[in-house]
């Protein structure tokens, strides 16, 4: 989708600092970080939201999250780490284009505490 702003970013039509790239997943650092570490995944394919890819493509939603628990491993997040999907538009999702929010290096516990 040409008008996809991750789809732009997977073309390499919009830079972004990559953190890890399979055939099929990309990992990059989000441009507003919410905590030490705040990375990006995405499925290369486009699929608007998390609901839409699991419901059709259960192996690219596993190959998610095996990327997801890849790079915190890589980032040194062996203490935990929080993985967010925001989905639609009351779950705060502002790209449709599934994502998976890392978020670690600092406490994330939630409620704080
Ligand atoms: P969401 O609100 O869940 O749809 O998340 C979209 C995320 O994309 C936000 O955390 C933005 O900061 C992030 N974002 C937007 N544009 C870029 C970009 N060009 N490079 C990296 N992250 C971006
Ligand atoms: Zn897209």
């Amino acid at each position: 989708m040409s008008d996809c702003l991750f789809c732009r970013i997977v073309a390499g039509e919009i830079p972004a600092t990559i953190v890890h790239e399979t055939d099929r997943v990309l990992a990059f650092r989000d441009i507003a970080p919410q905590a030490p570490v705040h990375v990006v995944v995405i499925p290369k394919e486009h699929w608007a939201d998390i609901a839409v890819l699991a419901a059709n493509d259960r192996d690219l939603a596993g190959e998610l999250l095996d990327e997801v628990t890849q790079v915190a491993a890589d980032e040194g997040l062996g203490d935990g780490f929080r993985i967010v999907f925001n989905t639609g538009p009351d779950g705060g999702q502002t790209v449709e284009h599934v994502h998976a929010h890392l978020l670690g290096g600092r406490g994330m516990a939630w409620p704080p505490g």
